[in-house]
Protein backbone atom coordinates (compact mmCIF):
# COMPACT_ATOMS: atom_id res chain seq x y z
CA UNK A 1 0.00 0.00 0.00
CA UNK A 2 2.66 2.60 0.97
CA UNK A 3 4.31 1.72 -2.42
CA UNK A 4 1.22 2.47 -4.29
CA UNK A 5 0.69 5.90 -2.30
CA UNK A 6 4.70 6.48 -3.38
CA UNK A 7 3.86 5.81 -7.24
CA UNK A 8 0.65 8.23 -7.25
CA UNK A 9 2.69 10.91 -5.28
CA UNK A 10 6.32 10.77 -5.92
CA UNK A 11 5.40 12.99 -8.95
CA UNK A 12 4.26 15.81 -6.88
CA UNK A 13 6.15 15.38 -3.69
CA UNK A 14 9.45 13.76 -4.86
CA UNK A 15 10.54 12.76 -1.13
CA UNK A 16 12.73 9.36 -2.05
CA UNK A 17 16.34 9.49 -4.12
CA UNK A 18 15.58 5.83 -4.16
CA UNK A 19 12.67 3.44 -3.99
CA UNK A 20 13.59 -0.16 -2.78
CA UNK A 21 10.84 -1.82 -4.22
CA UNK A 22 10.97 -5.32 -4.65
CA UNK A 23 13.33 -5.37 -2.06
CA UNK A 24 10.79 -4.31 0.66
CA UNK A 25 8.00 -6.67 -1.21
CA UNK A 26 10.60 -9.35 -0.69
CA UNK A 27 11.21 -8.59 2.89
CA UNK A 28 7.53 -7.81 4.04
CA UNK A 29 6.73 -11.27 2.24
CA UNK A 30 9.29 -12.96 4.52
CA UNK A 31 8.10 -11.45 7.57
CA UNK A 32 4.74 -12.18 6.60
CA UNK A 33 6.02 -16.22 7.07
CA UNK A 34 7.85 -15.14 10.18
CA UNK A 35 4.66 -13.78 11.76
CA UNK A 36 2.73 -16.76 10.85
CA UNK A 37 5.11 -19.26 12.36
CA UNK A 38 5.06 -17.41 15.43
CA UNK A 39 8.70 -15.88 15.15
CA UNK A 40 8.29 -12.14 14.20
CA UNK A 41 11.61 -10.20 15.55
CA UNK A 42 9.18 -7.54 16.82
CA UNK A 43 5.35 -6.23 17.21
CA UNK A 44 7.00 -3.76 14.76
CA UNK A 45 7.98 -6.50 12.25
CA UNK A 46 6.51 -5.39 8.85
CA UNK A 47 6.18 -1.84 9.71
CA UNK A 48 7.60 0.06 6.54
CA UNK A 49 10.05 3.26 7.60
CA UNK A 50 11.92 6.10 5.13
CA UNK A 51 15.08 6.34 5.47
CA UNK A 52 17.06 9.92 5.22
CA UNK A 53 19.82 9.16 2.58
CA UNK A 54 22.65 10.38 5.09
CA UNK A 55 22.32 7.29 6.88
CA UNK A 56 24.56 4.34 5.76
CA UNK A 57 22.61 1.18 3.87
CA UNK A 58 24.06 -1.74 2.29
CA UNK A 59 21.48 -2.19 -0.05
CA UNK A 60 20.75 1.20 -1.14
CA UNK A 61 22.82 4.20 -2.70
CA UNK A 62 24.02 6.85 0.27
CA UNK A 63 24.39 9.52 -1.35
CA UNK A 64 23.47 12.14 1.46
CA UNK A 65 21.94 14.11 -1.65
CA UNK A 66 25.70 15.21 -2.86
CA UNK A 67 26.65 14.10 -6.38
CA UNK A 68 29.80 13.34 -5.38
CA UNK A 69 28.69 10.73 -3.50
CA UNK A 70 26.17 9.63 -6.69
CA UNK A 71 25.30 6.17 -6.69
CA UNK A 72 27.54 5.14 -3.41
CA UNK A 73 26.86 1.73 -2.32
CA UNK A 74 27.96 1.87 1.88
CA UNK A 75 29.64 -1.71 2.73
CA UNK A 76 27.82 -1.54 5.59
CA UNK A 77 24.52 -0.13 7.69
CA UNK A 78 24.69 2.17 9.78
CA UNK A 79 23.65 1.17 13.01
CA UNK A 80 19.73 3.01 13.46
CA UNK A 81 19.14 1.12 10.35
CA UNK A 82 20.57 -2.54 11.21
CA UNK A 83 18.49 -2.21 14.56
CA UNK A 84 15.26 -1.27 12.76
CA UNK A 85 15.81 -4.41 10.30
CA UNK A 86 16.39 -6.52 13.21
CA UNK A 87 13.54 -5.50 14.55
CA UNK A 88 11.61 -6.30 11.15
CA UNK A 89 11.25 -3.04 9.87
CA UNK A 90 11.26 -2.63 6.01
CA UNK A 91 13.06 0.25 4.64
CA UNK A 92 11.29 1.90 1.61
CA UNK A 93 13.60 3.83 0.35
CA UNK A 94 15.97 6.92 0.70
CA UNK A 95 14.38 10.59 1.38
CA UNK A 96 15.78 13.70 -0.12
CA UNK A 97 18.03 15.84 1.89
CA UNK A 98 20.05 18.90 1.56
CA UNK A 99 23.41 18.44 0.61
CA UNK A 100 25.20 16.62 3.03
CA UNK A 101 22.38 18.00 5.60
CA UNK A 102 23.08 21.66 5.52
CA UNK A 103 19.88 23.94 4.70
CA UNK A 104 16.89 24.33 5.87
CA UNK A 105 14.26 23.48 3.17
CA UNK A 106 16.03 20.86 1.00
CA UNK A 107 16.58 23.34 -1.94
CA UNK A 108 20.14 22.07 -1.60
CA UNK A 109 20.12 19.17 -2.83
CA UNK A 110 21.74 18.26 -5.94
CA UNK A 111 19.05 15.79 -6.97
CA UNK A 112 16.13 18.85 -6.79
CA UNK A 113 13.87 19.73 -4.38
CA UNK A 114 11.24 18.32 -1.77
CA UNK A 115 7.74 19.82 -2.04
CA UNK A 116 5.60 20.13 1.33
CA UNK A 117 2.65 18.03 0.35
CA UNK A 118 0.56 20.89 2.70
CA UNK A 119 1.43 23.23 -0.28
CA UNK A 120 3.62 21.97 -3.47
CA UNK A 121 4.78 25.98 -4.15
CA UNK A 122 6.43 25.78 -0.38
CA UNK A 123 9.09 23.86 1.17
CA UNK A 124 9.15 20.98 3.22
CA UNK A 125 11.68 22.17 5.48
CA UNK A 126 15.67 20.90 5.75
CA UNK A 127 17.73 19.42 5.61
CA UNK A 128 15.53 16.33 6.72
CA UNK A 129 12.82 17.32 3.85
CA UNK A 130 12.30 14.31 2.28
CA UNK A 131 11.60 12.06 5.39
CA UNK A 132 8.78 14.66 6.92
CA UNK A 133 7.20 15.00 3.52
CA UNK A 134 7.20 10.80 2.95
CA UNK A 135 5.40 10.60 6.69
CA UNK A 136 3.38 13.39 6.01
CA UNK A 137 2.30 12.73 3.09
CA UNK A 138 1.89 9.19 3.64
CA UNK A 139 4.29 7.79 1.83
CA UNK A 140 5.80 6.35 4.77
CA UNK A 141 4.31 5.65 8.79
CA UNK A 142 7.91 6.74 10.44
CA UNK A 143 10.87 7.83 8.99
CA UNK A 144 14.50 8.21 10.08
CA UNK A 145 16.38 11.87 10.00
CA UNK A 146 19.52 13.11 11.68
CA UNK A 147 18.97 16.74 13.19
CA UNK A 148 22.53 18.95 13.75
CA UNK A 149 20.72 22.33 14.10
CA UNK A 150 17.08 21.24 13.48
CA UNK A 151 17.04 18.78 10.69
CA UNK A 152 14.58 16.34 12.10
CA UNK A 153 12.26 19.02 14.37
CA UNK A 154 12.00 22.24 11.51
CA UNK A 155 10.69 19.88 8.55
CA UNK A 156 8.32 17.95 11.16
CA UNK A 157 6.92 21.39 12.21
CA UNK A 158 6.32 22.71 8.90
CA UNK A 159 5.07 19.40 7.90
CA UNK A 160 2.44 18.74 10.47
CA UNK A 161 4.22 16.07 11.72
CA UNK A 162 6.02 14.80 14.74
CA UNK A 163 10.07 15.06 14.77
CA UNK A 164 13.08 13.93 17.45
CA UNK A 165 16.03 15.38 18.40
CA UNK A 166 17.19 12.58 21.27
CA UNK A 167 20.32 13.84 23.69
CA UNK A 168 23.47 13.20 22.07
CA UNK A 169 24.97 10.13 22.35
CA UNK A 170 21.47 8.34 22.80
CA UNK A 171 21.18 7.07 19.42
CA UNK A 172 24.20 5.89 17.81
CA UNK A 173 25.95 7.76 15.19
CA UNK A 174 27.95 5.23 13.06
CA UNK A 175 26.86 5.28 9.84
CA UNK A 176 25.50 8.20 10.01
CA UNK A 177 27.83 10.32 7.31
CA UNK A 178 29.03 13.18 9.59
CA UNK A 179 27.96 16.75 8.97
CA UNK A 180 29.52 18.36 12.40
CA UNK A 181 30.01 15.52 14.79
CA UNK A 182 29.55 17.05 17.79
CA UNK A 183 26.29 18.24 17.08
CA UNK A 184 24.87 15.34 15.19
CA UNK A 185 21.76 12.93 16.10
CA UNK A 186 19.68 10.77 14.67
CA UNK A 187 16.25 10.26 15.44
CA UNK A 188 12.42 9.59 14.57
CA UNK A 189 9.68 11.17 12.11
CA UNK A 190 6.33 10.15 12.51
CA UNK A 191 3.01 11.46 12.46
CA UNK A 192 2.58 10.74 16.18
CA UNK A 193 4.35 11.28 19.66
CA UNK A 194 4.01 7.29 20.30
CA UNK A 195 4.89 5.89 16.83
CA UNK A 196 8.15 8.15 17.51
CA UNK A 197 8.89 6.65 21.09
CA UNK A 198 8.27 3.46 19.05
CA UNK A 199 11.46 4.25 17.09
CA UNK A 200 13.46 5.97 19.59
CA UNK A 201 13.33 2.54 21.27
CA UNK A 202 14.50 0.30 19.01
CA UNK A 203 16.92 2.55 17.91
CA UNK A 204 18.25 3.90 20.97
CA UNK A 205 20.97 3.03 23.58
CA UNK A 206 24.45 2.13 23.64
CA UNK A 207 26.46 1.42 20.93
CA UNK A 208 30.19 0.22 20.55
CA UNK A 209 30.92 1.87 17.57
CA UNK A 210 30.42 5.25 18.53
CA UNK A 211 32.56 6.68 20.74
CA UNK A 212 30.28 9.40 21.98
CA UNK A 213 27.64 6.82 22.68
CA UNK A 214 26.03 7.03 26.20
CA UNK A 215 26.55 3.64 28.47
CA UNK A 216 23.28 3.63 30.68
CA UNK A 217 19.83 2.28 30.24
CA UNK A 218 17.14 4.14 29.28
CA UNK A 219 13.53 3.94 30.27
CA UNK A 220 11.09 3.26 27.28
CA UNK A 221 9.91 6.37 25.32
CA UNK A 222 6.98 4.95 24.13
CA UNK A 223 6.07 3.55 27.55
CA UNK A 224 6.44 7.77 28.50
CA UNK A 225 3.86 8.46 25.29
CA UNK A 226 1.32 5.95 26.93
CA UNK A 227 1.54 7.24 30.10
CA UNK A 228 1.05 10.89 28.88
CA UNK A 229 -1.60 9.89 26.85
CA UNK A 230 -3.98 7.78 29.47
CA UNK A 231 -2.71 10.46 32.86
CA UNK A 232 -3.44 13.62 30.10
CA UNK A 233 -2.83 15.40 33.17
CA UNK A 234 0.70 17.66 33.50
CA UNK A 235 0.06 18.48 37.25
CA UNK A 236 3.38 19.11 38.94
CA UNK A 237 4.94 19.97 35.65
CA UNK A 238 6.98 23.21 35.35
CA UNK A 239 6.58 24.18 31.79
CA UNK A 240 9.79 27.10 31.29
CA UNK A 241 8.60 29.59 28.18
CA UNK A 242 12.17 30.75 26.72
CA UNK A 243 11.39 34.65 26.25
CA UNK A 244 14.41 34.61 23.67
CA UNK A 245 12.42 32.03 21.38
CA UNK A 246 9.26 33.95 20.77
CA UNK A 247 8.21 37.51 19.98
CA UNK A 248 9.49 39.83 17.45
CA UNK A 249 9.86 38.58 14.11
CA UNK A 250 7.57 35.54 14.62
CA UNK A 251 4.79 35.23 12.48
CA UNK A 252 1.24 35.65 14.25
CA UNK A 253 -0.25 32.71 13.55
CA UNK A 254 3.07 30.38 15.01
CA UNK A 255 2.41 32.93 18.27
CA UNK A 256 -1.49 32.63 18.56
CA UNK A 257 -0.95 28.99 18.55
CA UNK A 258 2.01 28.24 20.33
CA UNK A 259 -0.04 30.74 23.26
CA UNK A 260 -3.22 28.45 22.66
CA UNK A 261 -0.75 25.94 23.89
CA UNK A 262 0.41 26.96 26.54
CA UNK A 263 -3.32 27.71 27.53
CA UNK A 264 -3.75 23.74 27.02
CA UNK A 265 -0.80 22.98 29.44
CA UNK A 266 -2.13 25.18 32.17
CA UNK A 267 -5.19 23.77 31.83
CA UNK A 268 -3.42 20.47 31.85
CA UNK A 269 -2.21 21.44 35.25
CA UNK A 270 0.78 22.70 34.45
CA UNK A 271 3.09 25.42 35.84
CA UNK A 272 4.04 28.09 33.48
CA UNK A 273 7.04 29.82 34.19
CA UNK A 274 8.73 32.40 32.12
CA UNK A 275 12.35 31.49 31.66
CA UNK A 276 15.20 33.24 30.59
CA UNK A 277 17.95 32.03 27.83
CA UNK A 278 20.11 35.59 27.46
CA UNK A 279 22.54 33.74 25.49
CA UNK A 280 20.34 32.17 23.04
CA UNK A 281 20.58 35.00 20.45
CA UNK A 282 24.44 34.46 20.11
CA UNK A 283 23.65 30.99 19.34
CA UNK A 284 23.33 30.89 15.59
CA UNK A 285 26.63 32.94 15.19
CA UNK A 286 28.87 30.10 17.41
CA UNK A 287 26.98 27.20 15.55
CA UNK A 288 27.69 28.60 12.03
CA UNK A 289 31.75 28.73 12.99
CA UNK A 290 31.38 25.26 14.96
CA UNK A 291 29.30 23.31 12.44
CA UNK A 292 31.41 24.82 8.97
CA UNK A 293 34.68 23.89 11.20
CA UNK A 294 33.48 20.16 11.90
CA UNK A 295 32.10 20.15 8.64
CA UNK A 296 35.07 20.98 6.41
CA UNK A 297 37.14 18.25 8.22
CA UNK A 298 34.76 15.91 7.72
CA UNK A 299 34.55 16.77 4.47
CA UNK A 300 38.16 16.55 3.66
CA UNK A 301 37.83 12.64 2.56
CA UNK A 302 35.86 13.62 -0.23
CA UNK A 303 39.30 13.65 -2.60
CA UNK A 304 38.05 11.49 -5.49
CA UNK A 305 40.33 8.79 -3.65
CA UNK A 306 38.25 6.71 -1.24
CA UNK A 307 34.85 8.15 -2.46
CA UNK A 308 32.31 8.80 -5.13
CA UNK A 309 33.18 10.92 -7.84
CA UNK A 310 36.46 11.08 -9.57
CA UNK A 311 37.13 13.63 -12.60
CA UNK A 312 40.30 13.02 -14.19
CA UNK A 313 40.61 14.37 -17.52
CA UNK A 314 44.14 12.89 -18.32
CA UNK A 315 47.37 14.07 -17.58
CA UNK A 316 46.47 16.01 -13.94
CA UNK A 317 47.65 15.40 -10.74
CA UNK A 318 46.39 14.46 -7.97
CA UNK A 319 45.38 17.59 -6.39
CA UNK A 320 44.26 18.63 -9.50
CA UNK A 321 42.13 15.16 -9.78
CA UNK A 322 41.15 16.03 -6.37
CA UNK A 323 40.35 20.27 -6.69
CA UNK A 324 37.65 19.48 -10.09
CA UNK A 325 36.05 16.28 -8.20
CA UNK A 326 35.14 18.79 -5.64
CA UNK A 327 34.64 21.39 -7.75
CA UNK A 328 32.24 19.56 -9.66
CA UNK A 329 31.13 17.25 -6.83
CA UNK A 330 29.92 19.60 -4.00
CA UNK A 331 27.18 22.30 -4.77
CA UNK A 332 27.41 26.16 -3.83
CA UNK A 333 26.18 26.10 -0.08
CA UNK A 334 28.39 22.79 0.73
CA UNK A 335 31.48 25.18 -1.04
CA UNK A 336 30.72 27.98 1.63
CA UNK A 337 30.86 26.10 4.75
CA UNK A 338 33.79 23.98 3.73
CA UNK A 339 35.52 27.84 2.85
CA UNK A 340 34.06 29.24 6.12
CA UNK A 341 35.26 26.25 8.46
CA UNK A 342 38.91 25.65 6.78
CA UNK A 343 39.22 29.91 7.27
CA UNK A 344 38.17 29.60 10.81
CA UNK A 345 40.36 26.77 12.05
CA UNK A 346 43.72 28.41 10.27
CA UNK A 347 46.42 29.19 12.34
CA UNK A 348 45.94 33.00 13.38
CA UNK A 349 42.02 32.55 13.60
CA UNK A 350 41.96 29.54 15.31
CA UNK A 351 41.44 31.42 19.22
CA UNK A 352 39.53 34.35 17.44
CA UNK A 353 36.70 32.11 16.12
CA UNK A 354 36.67 28.65 16.90
CA UNK A 355 37.32 29.50 20.44
CA UNK A 356 35.12 32.00 20.84
CA UNK A 357 32.46 29.99 19.42
CA UNK A 358 33.29 27.34 22.13
CA UNK A 359 33.03 29.45 24.49
CA UNK A 360 29.54 30.53 23.50
CA UNK A 361 29.13 27.21 23.71
CA UNK A 362 29.31 26.68 27.17
CA UNK A 363 27.54 30.21 28.02
CA UNK A 364 24.53 28.31 26.17
CA UNK A 365 25.32 25.32 28.27
CA UNK A 366 24.83 27.38 31.27
CA UNK A 367 21.78 28.76 29.85
CA UNK A 368 20.03 25.25 29.98
CA UNK A 369 21.21 24.33 33.14
CA UNK A 370 19.75 27.67 34.81
CA UNK A 371 16.60 27.54 33.26
CA UNK A 372 16.24 23.74 34.16
CA UNK A 373 16.53 24.47 37.74
CA UNK A 374 13.11 26.57 37.22
CA UNK A 375 11.28 24.23 34.97
CA UNK A 376 10.97 20.48 34.02
CA UNK A 377 10.77 21.24 30.43
CA UNK A 378 11.38 24.42 28.32
CA UNK A 379 9.29 25.19 25.43
CA UNK A 380 8.95 27.30 22.10
CA UNK A 381 7.75 27.55 19.11
CA UNK A 382 9.41 24.94 16.65
CA UNK A 383 9.97 27.45 14.18
CA UNK A 384 9.93 31.19 13.13
CA UNK A 385 7.11 31.04 10.73
CA UNK A 386 4.93 28.25 8.70
CA UNK A 387 6.45 26.77 5.36
CA UNK A 388 8.18 29.50 3.37
CA UNK A 389 7.88 29.59 -0.70
CA UNK A 390 10.69 27.96 -2.80
CA UNK A 391 13.29 30.67 -3.73
CA UNK A 392 12.43 32.82 -1.06
CA UNK A 393 15.62 32.31 0.94
CA UNK A 394 17.61 30.30 -1.06
CA UNK A 395 20.04 32.99 -2.55
CA UNK A 396 20.29 34.62 1.11
CA UNK A 397 22.23 32.48 3.29
CA UNK A 398 21.92 34.15 6.44
CA UNK A 399 17.86 34.52 5.96
CA UNK A 400 18.08 30.21 5.33
CA UNK A 401 20.30 29.89 8.97
CA UNK A 402 17.76 32.55 10.97
CA UNK A 403 15.12 30.18 10.19
CA UNK A 404 17.34 28.07 12.78
CA UNK A 405 17.03 30.23 15.37
CA UNK A 406 14.55 28.11 18.22
CA UNK A 407 16.06 24.47 17.31
CA UNK A 408 19.63 25.38 17.12
CA UNK A 409 20.36 25.85 21.05
CA UNK A 410 19.35 22.42 22.22
CA UNK A 411 22.37 20.99 19.01
CA UNK A 412 25.06 23.45 20.84
CA UNK A 413 24.07 21.70 24.64
CA UNK A 414 23.16 18.24 23.63
CA UNK A 415 19.55 18.73 24.73
CA UNK A 416 16.97 16.55 23.81
CA UNK A 417 13.96 18.63 21.64
CA UNK A 418 10.88 17.40 20.04
CA UNK A 419 8.85 18.80 17.56
CA UNK A 420 4.57 18.47 17.68
CA UNK A 421 1.80 19.98 15.65
CA UNK A 422 -0.47 22.25 17.42
CA UNK A 423 -2.59 23.10 14.72
CA UNK A 424 -2.62 25.49 11.56
CA UNK A 425 -1.61 29.17 11.15
CA UNK A 426 -5.18 31.02 10.88
CA UNK A 427 -3.13 33.48 7.61
CA UNK A 428 -2.09 30.85 5.85
CA UNK A 429 -3.58 27.30 6.81
CA UNK A 430 -0.20 25.89 7.15
CA UNK A 431 1.00 23.61 9.93
CA UNK A 432 2.68 24.83 13.21
CA UNK A 433 5.00 23.13 15.40
CA UNK A 434 5.83 23.34 19.56
CA UNK A 435 9.12 22.87 20.62
CA UNK A 436 9.61 21.04 23.70
CA UNK A 437 13.46 20.43 25.14
CA UNK A 438 14.40 18.50 28.25
CA UNK A 439 17.38 18.22 30.00
CA UNK A 440 19.81 15.63 28.64
CA UNK A 441 19.24 11.85 29.15
CA UNK A 442 15.79 12.77 30.59
CA UNK A 443 14.00 12.42 26.58
CA UNK A 444 10.99 10.32 28.05
CA UNK A 445 9.70 13.76 29.65
CA UNK A 446 9.81 15.09 25.99
CA UNK A 447 7.01 11.72 25.34
CA UNK A 448 5.08 11.93 28.23
CA UNK A 449 4.50 16.05 27.76
CA UNK A 450 4.45 15.24 24.22
CA UNK A 451 1.25 12.89 24.70
CA UNK A 452 -0.82 14.92 26.69
CA UNK A 453 -0.93 17.76 24.12
CA UNK A 454 -2.68 15.31 21.01
N1 LIG B 1 19.45 24.09 8.89
C1 LIG B 1 20.59 23.82 9.70
C2 LIG B 1 21.83 23.94 8.86
O1 LIG B 1 21.73 24.29 7.75
C3 LIG B 1 20.46 22.48 10.33
C4 LIG B 1 21.03 21.36 9.58
C5 LIG B 1 20.90 20.04 10.25
O2 LIG B 1 20.32 19.91 11.34
N2 LIG B 1 21.46 19.04 9.62
O3 LIG B 1 22.91 23.71 9.32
Amino acid sequence: AHLDRIAEVEPDVHAFLHVAGEAALTRAAEIDRLRAAGEAPSPLAGVPVAIKDVLCTSDMPSTAASRILEGWIPPYDATPVARLRAAGLVPLGKTNMDEFAMGSSTEYSAYGPTHNPWDLSRIPGGSGGGSAAAVSAFEAPVALGSDTGGSIRQPAAVTGSVGVKPTYGGVSRYGAIALASSLDQVGPVSRTVLDAGLIHDVIGGYDPNDATSLQQAWPSMAEAARRGAAEGSLAGVRVGVVKELNGDGFQEGVRSRFAESLERMAAAGAEIVEVAAPHFEYAISAYYLILPAEASSNLAKYDAVRFGLRVDPGRSTTEQVMALSRERGFGPEVKRRVILGTYALSAGYYDAYYGSAQQVRTLVQRDFAAAFEQADVLVSPSTPTTAFRFGEKVDDPLAMYLNDVTTIPANLAGVPGMSLPIGLAPEDGLPVGLQIMAPVREDARLYRVGATLE
